[in-house]
Protein backbone atom coordinates (compact mmCIF):
# COMPACT_ATOMS: atom_id res chain seq x y z
CA UNK A 1 0.00 0.00 0.00
CA UNK A 2 1.27 3.55 -0.95
CA UNK A 3 1.84 6.12 2.01
CA UNK A 4 -1.28 7.95 2.88
CA UNK A 5 -2.13 11.47 0.77
CA UNK A 6 -2.11 14.88 2.67
CA UNK A 7 -6.08 15.64 2.51
CA UNK A 8 -5.37 19.13 2.13
CA UNK A 9 -3.87 18.07 -1.35
CA UNK A 10 -6.35 15.37 -2.36
CA UNK A 11 -7.63 16.57 -5.86
CA UNK A 12 -11.09 16.17 -5.38
CA UNK A 13 -12.57 17.11 -8.61
CA UNK A 14 -10.51 14.27 -10.53
CA UNK A 15 -12.17 11.86 -7.99
CA UNK A 16 -15.54 13.05 -9.11
CA UNK A 17 -14.70 13.02 -12.77
CA UNK A 18 -13.61 8.55 -11.78
CA UNK A 19 -16.70 8.45 -10.13
CA UNK A 20 -19.16 9.94 -12.89
CA UNK A 21 -19.13 7.22 -15.29
CA UNK A 22 -20.44 4.96 -12.41
CA UNK A 23 -23.81 4.79 -13.86
CA UNK A 24 -25.47 1.93 -11.52
CA UNK A 25 -28.25 2.35 -8.76
CA UNK A 26 -31.45 4.59 -9.11
CA UNK A 27 -33.00 7.49 -7.70
CA UNK A 28 -35.67 6.85 -4.46
CA UNK A 29 -38.64 7.24 -5.60
CA UNK A 30 -40.72 7.75 -1.95
CA UNK A 31 -41.27 11.21 -2.97
CA UNK A 32 -41.51 13.20 -5.79
CA UNK A 33 -38.63 15.93 -5.13
CA UNK A 34 -36.20 12.83 -4.46
CA UNK A 35 -36.94 11.18 -7.67
CA UNK A 36 -36.66 14.37 -9.88
CA UNK A 37 -33.32 15.17 -8.07
CA UNK A 38 -30.22 15.23 -10.95
CA UNK A 39 -28.57 11.64 -11.01
CA UNK A 40 -25.30 12.88 -11.81
CA UNK A 41 -25.00 15.65 -9.25
CA UNK A 42 -22.01 14.38 -7.67
CA UNK A 43 -19.70 15.77 -4.70
CA UNK A 44 -17.41 15.19 -2.65
CA UNK A 45 -15.89 17.27 0.75
CA UNK A 46 -13.89 17.31 3.38
CA UNK A 47 -13.92 19.28 6.51
CA UNK A 48 -10.27 19.20 8.59
CA UNK A 49 -9.20 19.78 11.77
CA UNK A 50 -7.45 23.37 10.92
CA UNK A 51 -11.28 24.43 9.87
CA UNK A 52 -10.06 24.11 6.10
CA UNK A 53 -13.14 22.93 4.29
CA UNK A 54 -12.47 21.98 0.40
CA UNK A 55 -14.55 20.31 -1.99
CA UNK A 56 -14.94 19.17 -5.82
CA UNK A 57 -17.30 20.76 -8.13
CA UNK A 58 -21.27 20.42 -6.94
CA UNK A 59 -19.92 21.12 -3.41
CA UNK A 60 -22.42 24.17 -2.75
CA UNK A 61 -25.18 21.97 -4.65
CA UNK A 62 -28.57 22.09 -1.76
CA UNK A 63 -30.05 18.50 -1.41
CA UNK A 64 -31.95 17.38 1.52
CA UNK A 65 -30.45 16.00 4.26
CA UNK A 66 -33.07 13.03 4.49
CA UNK A 67 -30.99 9.78 6.95
CA UNK A 68 -27.65 11.45 7.23
CA UNK A 69 -29.73 13.74 9.99
CA UNK A 70 -29.58 10.38 12.25
CA UNK A 71 -26.66 10.52 13.63
CA UNK A 72 -27.13 14.39 14.60
CA UNK A 73 -30.83 13.83 16.02
CA UNK A 74 -29.66 10.98 18.53
CA UNK A 75 -26.36 13.41 19.34
CA UNK A 76 -29.31 15.68 20.28
CA UNK A 77 -31.34 13.58 22.30
CA UNK A 78 -28.45 12.68 23.97
CA UNK A 79 -27.61 16.53 25.53
CA UNK A 80 -31.41 17.28 25.54
CA UNK A 81 -32.05 14.53 28.09
CA UNK A 82 -28.33 14.33 29.77
CA UNK A 83 -28.03 10.43 28.31
CA UNK A 84 -30.67 9.39 28.91
CA UNK A 85 -32.21 8.79 25.90
CA UNK A 86 -29.61 5.60 25.86
CA UNK A 87 -32.04 3.78 27.75
CA UNK A 88 -35.08 4.68 25.03
CA UNK A 89 -33.60 3.36 21.94
CA UNK A 90 -31.33 0.09 21.38
CA UNK A 91 -27.68 0.66 19.68
CA UNK A 92 -27.49 -2.97 17.76
CA UNK A 93 -27.68 -3.33 14.07
CA UNK A 94 -30.76 -4.92 12.70
CA UNK A 95 -29.35 -6.44 9.15
CA UNK A 96 -33.04 -4.69 7.50
CA UNK A 97 -34.19 -2.26 5.37
CA UNK A 98 -34.51 1.20 7.09
CA UNK A 99 -37.94 1.68 7.01
CA UNK A 100 -38.93 -2.02 8.62
CA UNK A 101 -41.39 -2.50 10.76
CA UNK A 102 -39.92 -4.13 13.66
CA UNK A 103 -39.34 -2.88 17.30
CA UNK A 104 -36.54 -4.88 19.60
CA UNK A 105 -38.67 -7.80 21.02
CA UNK A 106 -38.92 -7.25 24.73
CA UNK A 107 -38.41 -4.32 24.83
CA UNK A 108 -40.26 -2.42 22.22
CA UNK A 109 -37.74 0.25 21.78
CA UNK A 110 -36.61 0.77 18.52
CA UNK A 111 -33.52 -0.87 17.14
CA UNK A 112 -31.30 1.27 17.09
CA UNK A 113 -31.07 5.51 15.84
CA UNK A 114 -30.12 5.27 12.95
CA UNK A 115 -33.32 3.20 11.55
CA UNK A 116 -36.19 5.50 11.16
CA UNK A 117 -38.34 4.15 13.83
CA UNK A 118 -35.02 5.47 16.34
CA UNK A 119 -35.17 8.75 14.41
CA UNK A 120 -38.79 9.46 14.84
CA UNK A 121 -38.10 8.19 18.80
CA UNK A 122 -34.91 10.45 19.02
CA UNK A 123 -36.46 13.23 17.18
CA UNK A 124 -39.34 12.98 20.07
CA UNK A 125 -37.33 13.23 22.69
CA UNK A 126 -35.25 16.50 21.90
CA UNK A 127 -36.27 19.65 24.42
CA UNK A 128 -39.62 21.53 23.01
CA UNK A 129 -43.52 21.45 24.63
CA UNK A 130 -44.55 21.29 20.93
CA UNK A 131 -44.33 19.90 17.53
CA UNK A 132 -42.83 23.22 16.20
CA UNK A 133 -40.72 24.11 18.99
CA UNK A 134 -38.89 20.95 18.77
CA UNK A 135 -38.20 21.04 14.97
CA UNK A 136 -36.79 24.58 15.95
CA UNK A 137 -34.52 22.98 18.10
CA UNK A 138 -33.82 20.34 16.07
CA UNK A 139 -32.98 22.74 13.05
CA UNK A 140 -30.72 25.07 15.95
CA UNK A 141 -29.09 22.20 17.22
CA UNK A 142 -27.81 21.29 13.56
CA UNK A 143 -26.89 24.45 12.41
CA UNK A 144 -24.50 24.26 14.85
CA UNK A 145 -22.90 21.36 13.98
CA UNK A 146 -22.91 22.60 10.41
CA UNK A 147 -21.62 26.39 11.35
CA UNK A 148 -24.18 28.06 9.72
CA UNK A 149 -28.02 28.65 10.02
CA UNK A 150 -29.56 25.87 7.67
CA UNK A 151 -33.33 25.07 6.79
CA UNK A 152 -36.23 23.16 6.46
CA UNK A 153 -37.42 22.53 2.55
CA UNK A 154 -41.09 22.95 3.04
CA UNK A 155 -42.56 20.82 0.03
CA UNK A 156 -39.91 18.23 1.18
CA UNK A 157 -41.64 18.36 4.43
CA UNK A 158 -44.52 17.88 2.76
CA UNK A 159 -43.97 15.24 0.98
CA UNK A 160 -42.38 13.18 3.80
CA UNK A 161 -45.13 13.83 5.81
CA UNK A 162 -47.66 12.87 3.44
CA UNK A 163 -46.20 9.94 2.10
CA UNK A 164 -44.62 8.43 4.71
CA UNK A 165 -46.72 5.34 5.27
CA UNK A 166 -44.04 3.07 7.05
CA UNK A 167 -42.74 6.13 9.57
CA UNK A 168 -46.70 6.68 10.56
CA UNK A 169 -47.14 2.72 10.56
CA UNK A 170 -43.71 2.80 12.94
CA UNK A 171 -44.74 5.67 15.30
CA UNK A 172 -48.03 4.84 16.08
CA UNK A 173 -46.32 0.62 16.51
CA UNK A 174 -44.21 2.47 19.40
CA UNK A 175 -47.19 4.35 20.42
CA UNK A 176 -48.76 0.99 21.19
CA UNK A 177 -45.47 -0.30 23.12
CA UNK A 178 -45.85 3.21 24.87
CA UNK A 179 -42.23 3.58 23.92
CA UNK A 180 -43.29 7.25 22.10
CA UNK A 181 -44.12 9.48 24.65
CA UNK A 182 -45.59 12.09 21.55
CA UNK A 183 -48.64 12.03 19.21
CA UNK A 184 -47.92 9.55 17.09
CA UNK A 185 -48.68 12.21 13.80
CA UNK A 186 -46.98 15.05 15.84
CA UNK A 187 -43.38 12.66 15.94
CA UNK A 188 -43.91 12.24 12.24
CA UNK A 189 -44.30 15.91 11.46
CA UNK A 190 -41.16 16.82 13.12
CA UNK A 191 -39.06 13.65 11.51
CA UNK A 192 -40.09 14.87 8.24
CA UNK A 193 -38.64 18.22 8.90
CA UNK A 194 -35.28 16.95 10.13
CA UNK A 195 -35.65 14.83 6.90
CA UNK A 196 -36.01 18.08 4.85
CA UNK A 197 -33.04 19.93 6.38
CA UNK A 198 -31.12 21.14 3.48
CA UNK A 199 -27.28 20.84 3.09
CA UNK A 200 -24.65 20.78 0.70
CA UNK A 201 -21.74 18.24 0.68
CA UNK A 202 -19.70 21.23 2.55
CA UNK A 203 -21.78 21.56 5.29
CA UNK A 204 -22.12 17.91 5.63
CA UNK A 205 -18.81 17.58 6.26
CA UNK A 206 -18.47 20.22 8.60
CA UNK A 207 -21.13 18.53 10.76
CA UNK A 208 -19.38 15.18 10.26
CA UNK A 209 -16.18 16.57 11.41
CA UNK A 210 -17.86 18.11 14.43
CA UNK A 211 -18.69 14.39 15.42
CA UNK A 212 -15.52 12.83 14.23
CA UNK A 213 -13.05 15.89 16.74
CA UNK A 214 -14.94 15.18 19.82
CA UNK A 215 -18.17 17.43 19.65
CA UNK A 216 -16.62 20.97 18.49
CA UNK A 217 -17.25 22.64 15.21
CA UNK A 218 -13.92 22.78 13.77
CA UNK A 219 -14.82 26.01 12.00
CA UNK A 220 -16.61 28.03 14.35
CA UNK A 221 -14.71 26.52 17.45
CA UNK A 222 -18.25 26.12 18.74
CA UNK A 223 -19.02 22.57 20.98
CA UNK A 224 -22.03 21.33 19.46
CA UNK A 225 -22.21 18.22 22.06
CA UNK A 226 -20.07 16.88 24.41
CA UNK A 227 -17.13 14.52 23.55
CA UNK A 228 -18.94 11.90 25.42
CA UNK A 229 -22.19 12.26 23.15
CA UNK A 230 -20.14 12.76 20.17
CA UNK A 231 -18.21 9.37 20.75
CA UNK A 232 -21.31 7.44 21.24
CA UNK A 233 -22.85 8.59 17.92
CA UNK A 234 -19.77 7.44 15.90
CA UNK A 235 -19.31 4.26 17.53
CA UNK A 236 -22.90 4.19 16.71
CA UNK A 237 -23.05 5.09 13.12
CA UNK A 238 -19.80 2.66 12.83
CA UNK A 239 -21.87 -0.56 14.02
CA UNK A 240 -25.86 0.49 12.34
CA UNK A 241 -25.18 3.63 10.01
CA UNK A 242 -25.55 1.79 6.63
CA UNK A 243 -28.56 -0.59 7.52
CA UNK A 244 -28.30 -3.94 6.25
CA UNK A 245 -24.75 -2.74 4.55
CA UNK A 246 -23.27 -1.94 7.89
CA UNK A 247 -20.79 -5.20 7.67
CA UNK A 248 -19.64 -4.55 4.36
CA UNK A 249 -19.19 -0.71 4.84
CA UNK A 250 -17.12 -1.32 8.01
CA UNK A 251 -14.69 -3.81 6.06
CA UNK A 252 -14.45 -1.97 2.87
CA UNK A 253 -14.48 1.87 3.87
CA UNK A 254 -13.75 1.19 7.84
CA UNK A 255 -14.93 4.80 8.52
CA UNK A 256 -18.23 5.58 10.37
CA UNK A 257 -21.11 7.08 8.21
CA UNK A 258 -24.43 7.44 7.38
CA UNK A 259 -26.04 7.06 4.26
CA UNK A 260 -29.37 8.66 3.07
CA UNK A 261 -32.06 8.24 0.37
CA UNK A 262 -31.32 11.82 -1.06
CA UNK A 263 -27.60 10.06 -2.21
CA UNK A 264 -25.47 12.14 0.58
CA UNK A 265 -23.16 9.75 2.91
CA UNK A 266 -21.74 11.67 5.75
CA UNK A 267 -18.24 10.91 7.21
CA UNK A 268 -16.80 10.68 10.68
CA UNK A 269 -13.02 9.56 10.48
CA UNK A 270 -12.32 9.53 14.48
CA UNK A 271 -9.97 11.89 15.17
CA UNK A 272 -9.16 12.72 11.24
CA UNK A 273 -11.66 14.44 9.64
CA UNK A 274 -15.44 14.86 8.16
CA UNK A 275 -16.35 14.38 5.04
CA UNK A 276 -19.44 14.01 3.03
CA UNK A 277 -19.80 12.17 -0.57
CA UNK A 278 -22.92 12.77 -2.44
CA UNK A 279 -24.71 11.53 -5.66
CA UNK A 280 -28.53 10.50 -5.64
CA UNK A 281 -28.56 6.75 -7.30
CA UNK A 282 -29.04 4.06 -4.43
CA UNK A 283 -27.91 0.81 -4.25
CA UNK A 284 -30.06 -2.08 -2.26
CA UNK A 285 -29.34 -0.72 0.97
CA UNK A 286 -30.16 2.60 0.47
CA UNK A 287 -26.30 3.79 -0.27
CA UNK A 288 -25.30 6.12 -3.03
CA UNK A 289 -23.17 4.01 -5.79
CA UNK A 290 -20.96 6.54 -6.59
CA UNK A 291 -20.87 7.56 -3.37
CA UNK A 292 -20.25 3.83 -1.49
CA UNK A 293 -17.39 3.62 -4.47
CA UNK A 294 -15.98 7.43 -3.59
CA UNK A 295 -15.95 6.55 0.27
CA UNK A 296 -13.80 3.55 -0.41
CA UNK A 297 -11.38 5.45 -2.40
CA UNK A 298 -11.22 8.44 0.07
CA UNK A 299 -10.36 5.76 2.52
CA UNK A 300 -7.82 4.16 0.73
CA UNK A 301 -5.78 7.70 -0.24
CA UNK A 302 -5.84 9.17 2.95
CA UNK A 303 -5.41 6.32 5.39
CA UNK A 304 -8.74 6.57 7.40
CA UNK A 305 -10.17 2.78 7.69
CA UNK A 306 -10.09 2.42 11.43
CA UNK A 307 -8.69 -1.15 11.28
CA UNK A 308 -6.01 -0.46 8.75
N1 LIG B 1 -36.97 10.50 4.97
C1 LIG B 1 -36.62 9.17 4.61
C2 LIG B 1 -37.65 8.19 5.15
O1 LIG B 1 -38.08 8.38 6.25
C3 LIG B 1 -35.26 8.87 5.15
C4 LIG B 1 -34.79 7.48 4.87
C5 LIG B 1 -33.36 7.42 4.45
O2 LIG B 1 -32.73 8.39 4.07
N2 LIG B 1 -32.82 6.21 4.43
O3 LIG B 1 -38.03 7.26 4.51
Amino acid sequence: MSAAADPRELDLDALRQRLLPESGGERSTSIPELADADPDLCAIALALPDGSVRSSADGAVPFSIQSAVKPFLFALALADTDGAALDRVGIEPTGEAFDAIKLESGTGRPPNPMVNAGAILTCALVDGDDPDERASRIVAGLSSFAGRRLEVDDDVAHSEHLLGDRNHALAHLMRDEGTLAVRADDAVSVYARACAVLVNAQTLAVMGATLALGGVNPVTGERAVSARIARDVVAVMATCGVYDGSGRWMRAVGVPAKSSVSGAIVLSAPGRLGAAVVSPPLDEHGTSVRGRIGAETLSDDLGLHVFG
